[in-house]
């Protein structure tokens, strides 16, 4: 048996597990991802790494990073969130010169499609496209059995498709992108401009006021559900997967909007998009965690695909 160092870089924490080659989490840490800062994220993995090795034999490392990467050099292209010192940073180059061990690295939310294919909704699928609902929006295209990288490490990011020409101004210089209206911070920021008294600072502060029945947090899921839906519509045209994944941590939440989700879907699509199902992920907040593990056991193929 082989296990792995994995780590999730979310918006709000990092996490490290060490996974076994059958998908199994033997143990999990969390970090608060506090400083956005690329030197406190190399640390931080690093620790994580060196905490799981005091009970594991690590036989390699797989991390899914934020951002656009070169996954072949295993190095940041772009990132449009506030981190300083990330863009350029050498994570695979420094992680294996630390560990002295084969690190592999991918883009978060691939990660959580890769791992939902491997053990979740998606098990055994060929053709995915993932949309990934957490602090930000993300995506990743698996294709034929390979997640597509692209030329710039950017297939895939859904987030940054415009949805409201001349919206909502986002992080990577344009504006209604669909970051800004489906994931977790646009809920809270978007109840918060309907209510400017309101001091909300999370998704689960806004789903608290959606549970209470707050009226203006009604109208801001709905039209979360109406964004999302429009945003799966497209998506289904544009790559005619076998189904369309929702995942990431806001797909915790879908009990409160799931049925809407598939009626709007259902009542904006075409004769083709509705032949594609809408899948919830069934991983959770491992999904991202078991890809990771699951790039750490698989083969790089040159043309930066990931590929089994
Ligand atoms: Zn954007």
């Amino acid at each position: 048996m082989s296990i792995a160092a994995a780590i999730d870089t979310g918006g709000t924490k990092i996490v490290g597990a060490a996974v076994d080659d059958s998908g199994k989490i033997l143990k999990e840490i969390r970090v608060p991802n506090t400083e956005r800062d690329g030197g406190f994220i190399l640390r931080t993995y690093m620790d994580l790494v060196k905490t799981l090795q005091e009970e594991y034999s690590i036989t390699a490392i797989g991390i899914g990073a934020g951002g656009r990467l070169d996954e072949e050099k295993g190095t940041v292209l772009y990132a449009v969130d506030i981190y300083r010192n990330y863009i350029g940073l050498e994570i695979k180059a420094r992680m294996e010169e630390a560990f002295g061990l084969p690190v592999r690295i991918t883009n978060d939310c691939r990660a959580a499609v890769l791992g939902e294919q491997w053990l979740g909704a998606a098990k055994g699928c060929r053709n995915i496209f993932g949309i990934i609902l957490g602090t930000g929006v993300g995506g990743g295209y698996y294709s034929d059995g390979r997640m597509i990288g692209g030329v710039r490490g950017g297939t895939g990011e859904i987030g940054h498709a415009i949805l409201h020409r001349g919206g909502r101004k986002c992080l990577c210089g344009q504006q209604g992108c669909v970051e800004q209206y489906i994931s977790g911070t646009a809920l809270w920021s978007i109840y918060r401009e309907r209510c400017p008294e309101s001091q909300i600072t999370s998704g689960y502060e806004f789903f608290e006021l959606y549970r209470q029945g707050d009226t203006n947090a009604v109208r801001v899921l709905e039209g979360f559900v109406e964004d999302l839906a429009e945003c799966a519509v497209n998506c289904g045209n544009l790559f005619d997967p076998e189904m369309i994944l929702i995942g990431g941590g806001l797909s915790d939440t879908a009990e409160y909007w799931w049925e809407a989700l598939l009626k709007t879907y259902e009542a904006l699509g075409n004769v083709h998009t509705r032949r594609i199902p809408l899948v919830r992920a069934e991983c959770g907040n491992r999904a991202a965690l078991l890809g990771a593990a699951r790039i750490a056991f698989g083969e790089w193929e040159p043309g930066s695909v990931w590929s089994w």
